[in-house]
């Protein structure tokens, strides 16, 4: 009686219900009067589709992050609509719409730059239809079943993802406890853990996002199959990882992001060059990594850009210091040692996570500009001050000096510089000491560390 009563209000699994399959129970309807979400907080844009679908006559909800996200008080920065109608249905009542993806077929509804993504429900699995492929490691590669809502709940990830907010009457739907999840600040996995992972390595590292995005702890059922399950990660697109590293860089929780995938052994599985640097004691990788990271939660907390270039330049500094030492040992002089370990550093990540061309010459720029910032002389410092990416480059010299590399004079040097009148800039280029000839300049250049 307890027991099915702890289920009818969520606080208990329905271990009946099995992901993939409809076994037709009841949803708990949560009532406008109890959930809180107000209309105000939704997008005026998602507002409009969910308007126009029910108009039409189909059903609309909004779901997943957007639910979650106005339920824990906190601002989404995206609103998912799911519907019953089908694809071709929405593009016939959307005439700004197109429609993308072949994993999962979905419609962009377009308000100028704001695109609202419109889903259709997800059906039962059937082993057998074309329409759903799974790899031989039991990923799904392909799924384009369409269902009922019913059905659909169970392909969601997490408890907390799986709430709809209905436009016909303001209620919230609520198929898998996850109402109660989120109030009791739990993240649970819809069906087996192990399962779904396998289904889409992904999920894992989802589920720290979330965890460490709402401050919710990762139960031991969805953190053990992580340390067993993590080569998975390798068979994830390089270009998925990439969206996914964003994500979860962004979200304004990185530094418990990193710890976490350090902890199931994730961060190995997405940069494993870095997670090498991590276990040498040569350079500061940690101290880096974790001011880079608090930096950027601290800039996102106070609504500042953050460039994805500079972090990239974080994570691969260090494994590009050792592979440069690697070179220089190999008789190949300072300077073009780092440019083909900057190369070579790019080549492997990309393996594993394919990151845009324009983020990446950003990083190189910053990278390239640590070894010209020690190289003051003549008119070189005032030059290296109009470089488009000179300020990025100097505060990653300052982080470089925080986390404990022995760069702290070049950068008191640099904001004397940067602060200074003409005359005083002039003076500090003095006390470098005198510029040599030419021709010996040129021998020093190929012997000077570039620290
Ligand atoms: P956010 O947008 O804040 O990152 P989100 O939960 O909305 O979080 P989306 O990627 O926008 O994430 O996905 C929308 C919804 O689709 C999710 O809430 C979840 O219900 C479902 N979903 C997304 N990715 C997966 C997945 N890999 N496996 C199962 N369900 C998923
Ligand atoms: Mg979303």
């Amino acid at each position: 009686m307890i027991r099915a009563f702890l289920t009818k209000v969520g606080i208990l699994s329905n271990k009946s219900a099995k992901p993939g399959t409809a076994d037709g129970g009841k949803p708990i309807i949560i009532d406008r009067s109890q959930h809180g979400i107000s209309r105000a907080n939704i997008s005026e844009n998602a507002l409009k589709v969910l308007y126009r679908l029910h108009r039409h006559g189909y059903q609309a909800y909004l779901v997943g992050g957007g639910v979650r996200d106005l339920l824990l008080g906190l601002h989404p920065k995206d609103f998912d609509v799911v519907t019953n109608a089908k694809p071709e249905d929405i593009r016939r009542v959307f005439r700004n719409c197109r429609l993308i993806g072949r994993r999962f077929r979905l419609a962009h509804v377009y308000f100028g730059h704001d695109i609202v993504e419109v889903a259709t429900f997800r059906g039962k699995t059937d082993e057998q239809s074309e329409d759903l492929s799974h790899s031989e490691k039991g990923m799904i590669l392909r799924d384009n079943v369409y269902g009922t809502i019913s059905e659909d709940v169970w392909r969601r990830d997490f408890t907390l993802n799986s709430l709809y907010y209905n436009i016909a009457d303001f209620s919230v739907v609520d198929y898998t406890g996850g109402y109660a999840d989120i109030k009791a600040k739990r993240l649970r996995m819809i069906g087996d853990a192990s399962v779904r992972y396998r289904e889409d390595p992904v999920r894992m590292l989802r589920a720290i996002r979330f965890a460490c995005k709402i401050g919710f702890e990762i139960p031991q059922d969805l953190s053990q199959p992580m340390l067993e399950l993590k080569e998975l990660i390798s068979h994830v697109s390089p270009g998925r990882l990439f969206e996914e590293m964003m994500k979860m860089f962004h979200s304004g929780s990185a530094y418990p992001v990193y710890e976490q995938l350090i902890k199931h052994q994730l961060f190995a599985e997405l940069f494993p060059a870095t997670s090498d640097a991590l276990k040498q004691a040569s350079f500061p990788t940690h101290e880096l990594l974790t001011i880079i990271f608090q930096n950027t939660d601290n800039r996102i907390q106070q609504q500042k850009t953050v460039t994805p270039s500079f972090i990239v330049a974080g994570l691969l500094w260090h494994p590009i210091c050792l592979q440069a030492q690697t070179h220089i040992d190999n008789g190949i002089a300072v300077f073009p040692a780092r440019i083909q370990a900057i190369e070579d550093l790019l080549r492997k990540q990309g393996q594993r996570i394919s990151i845009p061309k324009r983020i990446v010459q950003g990083a190189r720029e910053i990278w390239m500009l640590q070894m010209r910032l020690v190289r003051r002389h003549g008119k070189r410092a005032q030059q290296l001050m109009m470089e488009p990416r000179f300020r990025a480059a100097f505060d990653f010299l300052e982080l470089r000096a925080l986390a404990g590399e022995p760069v702290g004079e070049l950068v008191s040097w640099w904001k004397e510089y940067i602060e200074g009148d003409p005359a005083q800039r002039r003076e500090l280029v003095k006390a470098l000491g005198f510029k040599k000839k030419k021709k010996k300049i040129r021998r020093k250049r190929e012997e000077d560390p570039a620290t």
